[in-house]
């Protein structure tokens, strides 16, 4: 595994393992009530700042393969933000022969 995939794979283990032990605990420690809430917020805006991170970087070091003609695709943020995926499989656009797959990521770098 190369040292980007690695890094953001440990971004997404470290944000998800603290997600739910920061939403267990609040759960578990503050009565319920305005203050719960805003915890829950604040928690889930903590942990899923490191998860748009890891997706940037996850876009910034690989291209996805069109199943259809085998065009490497390169999304931008915003198309792998809005993009379905499944794994590090997604539905892309391809530009060349325009067919929507899912794309299979394959790591350039
Ligand atoms: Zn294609």
């Amino acid at each position: 595994m190369e040292k980007n995939q690695k890094a953001m794979w440990l971004i997404l283990g470290v944000s998800v393992t603290g997600l739910f032990a920061g939403l267990l605990a609040a759960v578990h420690w503050i009565p319920e009530g305005p203050w719960l809430l805003a915890a829950i917020i604040g928690i889930c805006i903590v942990f899923l700042i490191p998860c748009f991170y890891a997706l940037r970087l996850e876009v910034s070091t690989g291209a996805y393969r069109c199943k259809t003609c085998g065009h490497e695709i390169v999304p931008t943020y915003r198309e792998a933000l809005c993009a379905p995926h499944c794994g590090t499989t997604r539905y892309l656009k391809c530009p060349v022969c325009g067919k929507r797959t899912w794309c299979k990521k394959i790591w350039t770098k």
